[in-house]
């Protein structure tokens, strides 16, 4: 049987595990990326593996997030990030330069490659064949150590596309679309193959457009072929040699199969708060909009604003509106500037912003309270904007152009229709890519003395191997659906000491009990309990970093969530499930004892745990995890496992 082209990419990458569906796989890494909120951990992870030099092919270092500086901590851990870049031998982008994903694509992103990345929108360069998957900070230290990712093996969908868009229809209504037929859990466990006569009819920046937002349907990667469409990409970026043709085998058996006719795609938006609130522009047509937004990771290249700029150009944004342009990478910025596009725009009204993130994470541009902002980036959530109560829509920068022209939203084709002059802009590439790149130090350039670590600075722990007894006190009692957010809040007061887990700590499930943190420092080795779906949310990592540095050794739940689970693992927390019965009758207070020898029981594959409370009574804990699981746990941790077996080689 023929293989789909994500599986010839895992085929050529494996080095542990079967390619069938569900099963757990360790792939070889190609390529690592990380931004600046998750990076200062990457780094201090891979200090305490002590390893001199970064093992895989190709590692950058963003700093895209936190591009404006609050105070000194950012600018520290900027200075910081640029000096393990530089000692350990990874590319490093500064401050300004753009978004990790726009600027990966420009620079590095090649096809046939794996790239593993701490962000979630890390799939973007599938648009360009390469098979790029999101992880959390400790899975790229390791994979930057040369340790293999190991994930569980996604079904492949064949989405096939026929047709061609119409005039006003771009890549993110065929995204959009997508999100409105399988809604944001539509794609978990599951890699999008874009196939069919429509794909040579969208360039790069079109598929990688797709392919970025196919994190808004929870899947582990989307990918396109490769074709002469990658080859002129390649070569605009002066990178021609880099292309491989890739393809799926002729006889490839999809899992699923989904069929987009592109000319029937007409422009959408998704309303507010979800991705996948997903309607035809014309239905919410005559919503008054306050602000405008073109950038982003999603729609913040040179060929996503050149449309807007066409469309604004010798006209004025209504007087109501605001419309700001945020480029996701400098590249796009000069390119833009030296044709005179920016000049064009900002005769029109816009507002420029630096290449940044920013505003896509409540950074700057807050919109004002009770208000519509259009943006054409790839999240909307309630309150990612900066505001509780937001109104974001998500769209096509052709959409969110016409917005800004009539000061409210409406379908450009009728837009067009009543201006009479307004033509369809259509999608352009530079003839070259011709930014300058000063902005990227490379490794052999950069200053190789060592990591600056301001105050704010500490390390990354490590955990101790797994004793033979846990004992301690239940230090808090939670019920269902604590979130990772509960367990670490992300808002930026807090955030700030992402790079400092001694201070970070003390914030630990404040959410649910502001005296938590101090009760597990007086009483080292207590145990969590928790109700259904503990640590759902994000794949936050210092959710489990955390406990772990205040001596928790175990949570017992009656279930946990998929991402916080392997979370637990990774940082040398026993994760047990209890029974309901057992979760109503334990107190916070009451004494827990792991009467089985814990650390024999992990090592021997054991399920069955003996739980004593008080002395008094007994019940089973269950413990679900694979060989590899076991091992982690009994190391006391992915960071010291792999740390002993980085010395061992
Ligand atoms: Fe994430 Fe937004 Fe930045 Fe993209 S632009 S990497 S979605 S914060």
């Amino acid at each position: 049987m023929g293989q789909t082209l994500t599986e010839q990419i895992l085929d050529d990458h494996l080095v542990e595990g079967d390619l069938e569906p569900g099963e757990e796989i360790g792939i070889e890494i190609d390529q690592v990326l990380a931004q600046d909120t998750t990076g200062t951990m990457v780094w201090l992870q891979f200090e305490a593996l002590e390893l001199d030099e970064v093992q895989t092919e190709l590692a950058a270092q963003y700093c895209d997030h936190q591009t404006y500086q609050f105070d000194f901590k950012n600018t520290d851990d900027h200075r910081f990030l640029r000096s393990a870049a530089g000692t350990y031998g990874a590319y490093f982008s500064r401050p300004g330069n753009g978004i990790c994903h726009n600027v990966h694509k420009e620079n590095f992103a090649a096809p046939g490659k794996t790239l593993l990345g701490s962000d979630s929108h890390t799939p973007t360069p599938g648009g360009l064949g390469q098979l790029a998957i999101g992880a959390g900070g400790l899975d790229i230290s390791v994979a930057m150590g040369g340790g293999a990712y190991f994930v569980e093996m996604p079904e492949v969908v064949n989405v096939r596309l026929e047709g061609e868009l119409p005039e006003w229809s771009t890549a993110k209504d065929v995204i959009l679309e997508m999100l409105r037929r399988l809604s944001v859990k539509g794609g978990v466990g599951k890699v999008f193959e874009y196939t069919g006569p429509g794909v040579e009819t969208l360039s790069v920046p079109e598929r990688t457009t797709i392919t970025n937002m196919g994190t808004e349907l929870g899947a582990t990667s989307s990918i396109f072929p490769t074709d002469e469409k990658t080859k002129d990409y390649l070569a605009r970026q002066g990178r021609e040699d880099e292309y491989v043709e890739l393809s799926p085998d002729e006889d490839a058996e999809y899992a699923d199969e989904i069929v987009i006719d592109l000319s029937d795609i007409e422009p959408l938006v998704a309303t507010p708060s979800m991705p996948d609130n997903v309607v035809p522009v014309r239905e919410v047509a005559g919503e008054s909009v306050e602000q405008v937004m073109v950038g982003s990771c999603t729609n913040g290249g040179y060929e996503d604003i050149l449309p807007a700029a066409k469309m604004l150009k010798g006209r004025e944004i209504d007087m109501k509106t605001e419309m700001i342009v945020a480029p996701g990478s400098k590249q796009a910025s000069e390119i833009l500037a030296r044709q005179g596009w920016t000049a064009e725009m900002m005769a029109a009204g816009v507002n420029f912003s630096e290449a940044t993130c920013g505003a896509c994470i409540g950074i700057g541009h807050v919109p004002s309270s009770d208000s519509v902002s259009v943006r054409t980036f790839n999240r909307n959530f309630e309150g990612r904007s900066g505001i509780e109560d937001d109104s974001v829509f998500l769209s096509s920068p052709e959409v969110a152009a016409a917005a800004a022209i009539k000061g409210e939203l409406v379908d450009p084709r009728d837009l067009a229709e009543e201006l009479g002059d307004l033509e369809a802009p259509g999608f352009e590439l530079p003839e070259k890519y011709d930014g300058s790149k000063t902005d990227i130090i490379e490794p052999e350039e950069a200053v190789d003395d060592g990591l600056v670590k301001g105050p704010n600075i500490g390390s990354a722990p490590i955990g101790e191997p797994l004793e033979a007894d846990i004992q301690g006190e239940v230090l808090l009692k939670m019920g269902d659906n604590i979130t990772t957010d509960h367990i670490i809040p992300a808002t930026s007061d807090i955030l700030k000491y992402r790079s400092n887990i001694e201070k970070l700590s003390e914030f630990t499930l404040s959410r649910v009990d502001d005296t938590f943190a101090q009760r597990a420092l007086d009483s080292p080795g207590g145990v969590l309990v928790a109700g259904e779906n503990y640590g759902q949310g994000s794949s936050r990592e210092h959710a489990a970093m955390c406990p772990q540095f205040l001596g928790i050794e175990a949570v017992l739940a009656q279930s946990f969530a998929r991402i916080h689970k392997a979370n637990l693992f990774n940082f040398g927390i026993v994760p047990l499930a209890i029974d309901e019965e057992t979760y109503e009758r334990i107190d916070q207070g009451d004494d827990v004892q792991i009467v089985t020898d814990v650390a024999e029981a992990v090592a021997s594959g054991e399920t069955e745990f003996t739980i004593r409370v008080n002395d008094d009574w007994e019940a089973t804990a269950e413990l679900d995890a694979s060989e590899r699981e076991r091992g982690i746990l009994e190391a006391g941790g992915k960071l010291r496992l792999t740390k002993e077996q980085y010395a061992d080689e």
